[in-house]
């Protein structure tokens, strides 16, 4: 053990009196003590991004320079990213493969993208308006941004918001989950050492119960972007209506795969594991729904349950892993509560279903890849979010009935359909209500696209120039240009 997590604020790092034992979730063991930021530290984080937003120069700065800070912290996170992926696999409990290969350069990707193309998105615009006047559209930071973000993705996520946010022209508050704050503060140091203006960027690890209405109510806060679940999120928004802000909610999902008889099935099979038991399943785009057409439901469901009970659990950081832990033993027997309660309404567990016997694992979250069938589609877990290794299989004839499956959730983030009629898969993505679509593949992100959900999933967007422009405000200036300044308005009254 003994990694200390401070906080970072106004370009200093805090330790606090109240601690919180950080847990590696493949072992029960803790392996790093984080301070944790009480109503004190979060007005002081407040206090220095506000300052650092309307004294600062950071909102001044020209683009360029915006763009030589912000490429500093993808080099950075570059140089460190064996370190990084280490601490997020130990922090997490995700596969080394997964942080090495995705979460880490995605992370520093995400923050080249923003370098190199934020310029273009920030231009003004005159539009034309009449002959007279000469409008112009220009776009602003908002201000002081609150960015909340979940234990699944903890630095990935963290850059996402980062990248757009800081690339505007805004300060931040960045509150990661109080279980994986360990590269947040890496991050933290990278940040510092790239020379940011004090109180740019404030990064306080605490408990949402506790700071969460203090950071979200505040007059001094412009704007809250927050991932995570849909409980959390409708609190945020209650706390936020005291005083208006403007909001992205990345919420939960319940996200369908669409499967036709026409496919590959092996490539099926092979790529609907990964999208559902990457991360131990705890993903917001996870097809947790798997919807085969009558044909080929038997194969597919006979390959894809002989398939899940040989991945290979394992320590996190052993590279041969191909499941680690759940994050933690609640986020387990939560699991578990809905895998009971599917019994109970007439599902049956067709592989997994248990925590897994081998000693090695005995102290870890442990849970085995789990397939259900008969599912009603009225039942909790056909509808609502598990975020764990479970999913359920179930049988369509037609299209338009898989389309009225998918759409039949409360969520709309994603939907993967597997078909070699393109044509039918295209026409069938215009009928999905879900914000991300992929056609014969699974959990492509694109820095270059907008992503975001639909319905009880959420509104906003992170990623592309769409979820860029999120963080900015646009000001109309419009100069009247009237031979002898006489438009109407001028002598409304006559005089
Ligand atoms: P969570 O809602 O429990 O916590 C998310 C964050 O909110 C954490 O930092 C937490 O400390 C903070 N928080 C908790 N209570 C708060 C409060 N009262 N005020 C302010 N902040 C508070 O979610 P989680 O368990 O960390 O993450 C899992 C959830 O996140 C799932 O529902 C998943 O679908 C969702 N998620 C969504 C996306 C997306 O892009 N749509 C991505 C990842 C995760």
């Amino acid at each position: 053990m003994n990694l200390k997590c401070p906080l970072y604020i106004n370009g200093q790092f805090i330790e606090t009196p109240e601690k919180q034992n950080i847990v590696n979730p493949s072992t029960g063991k803790v392996i790093a003590e984080a301070s944790m930021a009480s109503i004190k530290e979060a007005e002081l984080a407040l206090s220095a991004a506000r300052e650092a937003f309307d004294y600062g120069p950071w909102p001044q700065f020209s683009l360029f320079e915006r763009k030589e800070f912000i490429s500093k912290l993808a080099q950075g996170i570059l140089d460190n990213a064996g370190m990084l992926a280490a601490l997020e696999t130990q922090n997490t409990g995700k596969p080394i493969k997964e942080t090495t290969f995705m979460d880490i350069p995605s992370s520093a990707k995400t923050f080249e993208f923003m370098a190199n193309n934020f310029i273009d998105y920030l231009d003004n615009e005159e539009i034309n308006v009449s002959a007279e006047t000469k409008a112009e559209l220009i776009r602003e930071p908002m201000g002081v941004v609150v960015l909340i973000i979940p234990w699944n993705y903890p630095l990935l996520i963290a850059c996402w918001k980062l990248a757009s946010a800081l690339a505007a022209g805004n300060t931040v508050i960045l509150k990661p989950s109080s279980l994986t704050p360990l590269t947040a503060l890496e991050l933290a140091k990278i940040i510092h050492n790239a020379g940011f203006p004090a109180g740019v960027v404030n990064i306080i690890n605490g408990s949402g119960a506790k700071i969460g209405e203090t950071l979200c109510a505040d007059k001094r806060v412009d704007m809250i972007s927050f991932t995570g679940s849909n409980e959390t999120g409708k609190q945020i928004l209650q706390y936020s209506s005291k005083n208006v802000k403007k909001m992205i909610m990345e919420l939960g999902g319940k996200s369908a795969s669409l499967i036709f008889n026409d496919v590959d099935l092996e490539v099926a099979v092979n790529s609907s594991l990964a999208s559902i038991f990457l991360n131990q399943g705890q993903m917001c785009t996870a097809m947790s729904r798997i919807f085969v057409q009558e044909e080929i439901y038997d194969n597919f469901l006979a390959s894809f349950a002989e398939k899940a009970k040989r991945i290979k659990l394992g320590l996190a950081d052993n590279p041969e892993t191909q499941m680690g832990p759940l994050i933690s033993d609640a986020q387990r027997k939560r699991v578990i509560a809905y895998i009971d309660k599917a019994r109970a309404e007439g599902g049956r567990v067709v592989c997994g279903g248990k925590i897994p016997e081998n000693a090695e694992l005995i102290n870890g979250y442990f849970f085995e890849p789990t397939v259900l069938v008969d599912v009603s589609t009225h039942s909790h877990i056909f509808k609502e979010e598990v975020f764990g290794p479970v999913v359920l299989m179930h049988k369509f004839s037609g299209s338009d009935e898989a389309a009225s499956l998918a759409n039949s959730v409360d969520f709309g983030l994603a939907c993967c359909i597997w078909s070699k009629d393109l044509l039918l898969a295209q026409e069938l993505a215009g009928k999905i209500n879900a914000g991300t679509i992929w056609i014969n593949t699974y959990g492509m992100f694109y820095n270059e696209l907008p992503y975001g959900g639909f319905k009880q999933s959420g509104f906003g967007k992170e990623l592309g120039r769409e979820g860029f422009l999120e963080y900015t405000r646009f000001k109309n200036v419009i100069v009247d240009q009237s031979p002898d300044g006489k438009p109407l308005v001028n002598y409304w009254y006559g005089f």
